[in-house]
């Protein structure tokens, strides 16, 4: 598999040989897949174990019913003290808790050992009752392909380690030449089948993994910056104010706008335009961004929000003065500005303590009171909105407007 190209498909660039190999070249975008895919599975496998408890108790009766014969006491040796409880480990472990860690690994040992009970089965009947108990390998087959959630390359291996057991068997001399060989080719023909099919699943999740990745992005980022958008910002904004006033952590809010930029567009063209935007956008990203938690989105035209959880008032003004002195020393010339000869930006700044009730909403408003104060001041400038004070003195909605 390939990295993701413009169109959302996988194997963009590399060609065959890497669509081939059912990974992703990045791994932190296969670890993601595979968590993503492992917890989707987890029903799924659930429902399988339980088929699995269920054709073993099936096979244990219909051979009782039907398979009396010589040998006919191991059997029951390897279901119930080998198959069974295999199954049942596995059902424990498909448990909320414990899946995620231990599911894969446990699998992939008693996947093959499950095949290994079926084999001694097969190897242990009488020339009459082969064919018969033989047929249940190909079941077994099938099953590692498609129902315990294993990936195309553990449940090859599982097969081929399968396929290796029932070999063995006929080269000890358990197993009739005739019916070795005519079974051992069933065998292997199912795993073509199962294996084509098995592969083809897996690219298909992997494909649709990436085009679901694709399509969250376009929902939640701006297509020409790059940030996230409004909707994302607004719903990021809400889980975490919410966490910031669980963890009683303060909130700052910046709201950043780009210094005449209609004379911008004017002069330079609007792709200029365009181009500035995305520049200034990416530097104040890298300016910005410090925690995990950080949040920084094109709140609209040429206004880009920031919202900084644990960032007190002081810390805050370094995160704008840094921001102001990053545009201005990216120097793009503007020739139309009436203020400096370069692309600058204003900021607004607002800090919301611990246990302060504004909502983000309405610290964003505050934010926009700095950021007209900073407009007034002449620009390539950032002020402070203390939320206090917006209680003695209400936002006026006429400077709002102007302030954007
Ligand atoms: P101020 O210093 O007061 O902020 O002046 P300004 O010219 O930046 O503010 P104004 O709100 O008058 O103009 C904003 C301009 O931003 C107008 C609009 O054409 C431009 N703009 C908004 N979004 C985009 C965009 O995506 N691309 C381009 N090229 N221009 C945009
Ligand atoms: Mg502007
Ligand atoms: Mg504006």
């Amino acid at each position: 598999m390939g990295t993701r190209n413009s169109h959302g498909t996988p194997a963009g660039g590399r060609g065959a040989a890497r669509r081939l190999q059912l990974r992703f070249p990045d791994s932190d975008t296969e670890h993601q897949f595979l968590l993503s895919y492992r917890a989707a599975a987890r029903p799924w496998i659930r429902m399988s174990l339980v088929v699995a408890l269920t054709t073993t108790i099936g096979f244990a009766i219909i051979d009782h019913w039907l398979l009396v014969g010589a040998r006919f006491v191991h059997p029951d040796v390897w279901r119930f003290g080998l198959q069974l409880p295999l199954v049942l480990i596995m059902m424990v472990l498909t448990g909320p808790r414990l899946y995620m860690r231990w599911y894969q690994p446990a699998i992939q040992t008693a996947a093959p050992l499950f095949g290994v009970g079926t084999v001694l089965m097969a190897a242990e009947a009488t020339p009459e009752q082969l064919p018969l108990v033989a047929a249940r390998l190909v079941l077994a087959a099938f099953y590692f392909y498609f129902m315990l959630g294993l990936s195309f390359q553990a449940a090859l291996r599982t097969n081929l380690l399968l396929i290796g057991a029932y070999a063995t068997a006929a080269l000890l001399g358990a197993i009739a030449p005739t019916v070795a060989i005519y079974s051992l080719w069933v065998l292997v023909c199912a795993n073509f089948i199962g294996g084509a099919g098995c592969y083809a699943l897996e690219y298909a999740n992997r494909v649709a993994f990436l085009e679901r990745r694709r399509l969250a992005e376009v929902a939640t980022h701006d297509g020409l910056t790059g940030l996230l958008n409004r909707a994302a910002l607004e719903e990021q904004a809400r889980s975490l104010w919410q966490h910031a006033q669980v963890a009683r952590l303060p909130v700052s809010v910046l709201l950043i706008d780009i210094d005449h930029f209609k004379a911008y567009n004017d002069h330079y063209g609007h792709q200029a335009g365009d181009r500035c935007l995305q520049e200034v956008s990416a530097t104040i990203r890298a300016a910005v961004r410090r925690r995990p938690l950080d949040v920084v989105a094109r709140y609209g035209g040429e206004e880009i929000a920031a919202i900084l959880v644990g960032s007190d008032r002081s810390e805050a003004g370094t995160t704008a003065a840094r921001v102001l002195q990053a545009v201005s020393d990216l120097g793009i010339a503007h020739s139309g500005s009436t203020t400096r000869p370069h692309v600058t930006v204003s900021i607004g700044v607002t800090t919301v303590e611990p246990g302060g009730l504004y909502s983000h909403e309405q610290a964003v408003r505050l934010a926009d009171i700095a950021l007209y104060a900073s407009k007034e001041r002449g620009r390539d400038a950032w002020s402070f909105h203390a939320a206090a004070e917006a209680d003695a003195a209400p936002a006026d909605p006429a400077l709002l407007k102007t302030a954007s």
